[in-house]
Formats: C-alpha cells, structure tokens, sequence
C-alpha cells in the first residue's frame, strides 16, 4: 500500500478559498452546493496493484461525497516532524493522524489520473467522486506534486503511468 500522503499543497488550495467562491470553482468541478456529508456507499478493503486499495460495491454518481478521512489530532511533535504515513493537513498549522481503525478512507491509493479528489471544509477532510464510478473500481485521489515529487516520479504504478 502507498503510504497515504499529508498533501500540504492539495490542503492549502482549498483552505485559501470559501466553499462556492470564484476561486473555489476554478479548482474544484462541483464547488456549489457541494454538501460535506458522506452518503453511505458500500465501500471494501481488498488487494490492489499495490497492497490493498479501497474499491466500491456500488455505483457513486459523479460528484457525490464518498467518505470522510478521519482521524485525531495530530501532536506538535507530529506536526514539527511531518513524517507520519497517515498524517494529512487540515489547516496551515493543524493535522489529523489518520491511522486509527475506523479510517477506512487511508486504504484509498494514488493515481495520476483519479476518480475522486480531495475537498476540506472547517478542518475536516472528504473524498468526492469526479465522475460516475462503477461497482467493483478502486477509488483514488491524486496525492499532489508534492509527494509525487519525493515518492513517485519515475515509478508510480497508476493506471495512467504504467500503461
Ligand atoms: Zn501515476
């Protein structure tokens, strides 16, 4: 599994702008009325390309709020250090450590070409639906530049790269 990545550039775009601003809808596809509740797919852990991914039993129409990634604060010593696999940036200055249990949304891998990106709202971290996924597809968000830099170029093993 790809450790899941704190995308401090993917957080900092969307904590610059308001939730159905200007700004907020050159980044996002479905920034209006965009509705921050998670609807209850059925979601399953199972083997992926790489170790284990996050796939739907169900279709999720574009646009939908998928699963939340949750987690507890962070500790300063964490957020000083910033290396934890499951830590993920909620504001300029705030983490959640997301490797507890009830975190389903840390199986969900990376890819170049994603079916799902990430959104924050006051402090909290979801996983929307950027097009119609079919039951039995593995979701993925895009980890940013960022990461991709560090872990990835030059060997990501996405759909999109390794055709
Ligand atoms: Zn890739």
């Amino acid at each position: 599994m790809w450790p899941v990545y704190f995308p401090l550039d993917v957080a900092h775009n969307a904590l610059q702008m308001d939730a159905g601003s200007k700004e907020h809808q050159k980044w996002y596809r479905y920034p209006m009325n965009r509705s921050f509740v998670p609807e209850p797919f059925r979601l399953a852990v199972r083997r992926s390309f790489s170790g284990r991914g996050l796939f739907t039993q169900e279709c999720i129409p574009e646009g939908s709020c998928v699963i939340e990634y949750i987690g507890r604060p962070a500790t300063p010593k964490q957020i000083k250090e910033n290396s934890g696999k499951y830590l993920f940036w909620t504001s300029d200055t705030s983490m959640i450590d997301g490797n507890i249990p009830a975190n389903t949304a840390r199986f969900i891998n990376h890819s170049c070409a994603p079916n799902c990106e990430i959104d924050i709202c006051e402090r909290r971290v979801y996983i929307f639906a950027l097009r119609d996924i079919e039951p039995g597809e593995e979701l993925f968000y895009d980890y940013g530049e960022e990461y991709f830099e560090m872990h990835l170029a030059g060997k990501c093993r996405c759909a999109n790269c390794s055709r």
